[in-house]
């Protein structure tokens, strides 16, 4: 085991963070209501607002708020939206999405594009990188106002070596997405897993601001989860933690595109359904019995990894779940397991429908913005 030494720059360092956390979840609040948020005393929290205040982190609210006691007026402080910018690129199979966003995560401007799989990832990337050029400049943005730049992508990615190994459904080789990217722009470049990177963003804008313990399940276009601990994402010992696609359905069974057989994902992700479902031939009783089969499936998953993980919700996200008839199929498959779990057990994320930016903007700010 790893300590990390307890000097004075790392409790500086801590201390400013949960200042920046509690502004990100509670909004602007007062320097006396910051103390006693976060358990600092109220000597540090006016030295580190300074500090912030100094580097344009965070600004003072123009508005007096009134204390309850008459005859003193405080002043709040919040995140400075503006302070810098954040150039995020979410990579899926299909599209690819490059927005600017604020601080705070208000869209200036955004683009899609197709994901051009035919062209070599080194191409297709530095094509990527002449569109956001493009992007910043039309929005006025120069290269020094930025944060950096995070991207999101499917499959196996080495977040530390900014490196996707491989995203399966785009590309199947290790692409250097970080070195080719910083080489065309000059600036930061993190590279995450979409769902690590969704996760994050659970964590900084979704459930995760007032809950600790929690699971996202997501369906389409594989299945995959996240377990987040103690307000952290369980990585396991090799990154690999929650792979629910992963877990085996029992001996035999098709060939997965882990290398191993049987997996969940092999019957339940969006291909294997049509797949099905073109075999079923239109034929209505057909489809409704494979479908019912595949939440079944699903369900029976859910239920035993509830009882490993225990989580307080599971957050449901991913394009199968934004179907209404997908998600009550679901909740009822799970309640035929366990008829005493409340409606409420299960949720709809309420940042996944703006993923395309909110991931990347959360592996963005947890890199650069709130640890320093
Ligand atoms: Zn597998």
């Amino acid at each position: 085991m790893k300590y990390k030494g307890l000097n004075l720059e790392n409790v500086k360092n801590n201390n400013r963070s949960a200042i920046l956390n509690i502004l990100n979840n509670l909004g602007a609040m007062s320097r006396k209501d910051i103390a006693e948020k976060t358990g600092l005393t109220p000597a540090s929290v006016t030295l580190i607002c300074t500090e912030l205040l100094e580097e344009g982190v965070i600004y003072e609210l123009g508005e007096m708020v009134e204390e309850k006691r008459a005859g003193r007026k405080k002043i709040s402080v919040d995140i400075n939206p503006t302070y810098k910018y954040i150039l995020c690129i979410c990579i899926e199979s299909n599209e690819t999405y490059i927005t600017i966003t604020d601080c705070k995560g208000h869209v200036i401007k955004s683009i899609v594009s197709e994901t051009e799989k035919s062209m070599e990832p080194e191409d297709f990337l530095v094509k990527i990188a002449g569109d956001s050029t493009k992007l910043l400049w039309e929005v006025g943005i120069s290269k020094d106002k930025l944060l950096g730049a995070a991207v999101s992508v499917p499959g196996k990615v080495d977040r530390k070596k900014g490196i996707s190994l491989n995203t399966f459904s785009i590309w199947t080789k290790p692409v250097p997405i970080a070195d080719i990217l910083k080489k065309e722009l000059s600036i930061n470049v993190v590279v995450e897993n979409n769902l690590k990177a969704s996760a994050e963003s659970e964590l900084l804008f979704g459930y995760g601001k007032d809950h600790d313990d929690f699971v996202i399940l997501k369906w389409g276009p594989g299945v995959g989860s996240a377990i987040i601990m103690r307000h952290r994402i369980y990585q396991g010992s090799g990154g690999l933690a929650g792979e629910i696609g992963h877990v085996s359905l029992g001996k035999g069974g098709k060939k997965c595109n882990c290398g191993k057989t049987g997996c969940l994902e092999t019957e339940l992700s969006v291909k294997a359904i049509k797949e099905d479902m073109t075999a079923a031939a239109g034929n209505k009783t057909k489809e409704k019995k494979i479908m019912k089969d595949k939440l079944n499936k699903l369900a029976f998953a859910t239920r035993n990894y509830v009882s490993l993980v225990d989580p307080s919700k599971v957050i449901l996200i991913g394009p199968m779940f934004d179907d209404p008839e997908v998600y009550a199929g679901f909740v009822k498959a799970y309640k035929e397991y366990d008829e005493t779990v409340p409606d409420c057990f299960f949720a709809r994320s309420k940042v996944a429908f703006n993923a395309s930016h909110t991931d990347p903007l959360a592996t963005a700010l947890n890199e650069w913005f709130f640890s320093k």
